[in-house]
């Protein structure tokens, strides 16, 4: 079976068929290396605290967990290597290190894969709610 970029269990991919996506979408989603972001953590004015106290801008990049491997964990350690933790440090420290920043300014070179992925041009959390 040819992999879906995004998509690659078995079971996604029959989900992705019944939410209407095209495997052009997909994979145009995963190609588009500079796409516009739209941050939804910034249109809706929120932040993520995990319950091990771990602080980003969304879920999404609360990657820690991920396998080191992983490709989304491995753009982020290589951009931006590392994960404010309210245990270790106050909200106000975090907000003044420009960890936020930092993910921002991904945006205007080579977005943070998750973000592409995410918050990209094809928007496939947002397109699930369309029609
Ligand atoms: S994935 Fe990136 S762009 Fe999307 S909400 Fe999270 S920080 Fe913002």
């Amino acid at each position: 079976m040819a992999q879906l970029a995004g998509f690659k269990e078995s079971g996604m991919r029959k989900i992705a068929d019944r939410m209407g996506y095209t495997a052009p979408m997909i994979k145009q989603a995963d190609k588009d290396t500079k796409p516009q972001i739209i941050c939804k953590a910034k249109k809706y004015n929120q932040i993520y605290v995990s319950a091990c106290g771990n602080v980003s801008p969304c879920c999404w990049l609360d990657v820690e967990w991920m396998p080191p491997q992983q490709p989304s964990r491995m753009d982020y350690m290589k951009k931006i290597n590392k994960f404010p933790n309210l245990y270790s440090e106050s909200l106000k420290e975090i907000f003044d290190s420009n960890f936020f920043k930092e993910i921002e300014d991904t945006w205007n070179i080579t977005p943070l894969r998750e973000c592409s992925r995410q918050c990209g041009s094809f928007d496939k959390l947002g397109a699930q709610f369309e029609n």
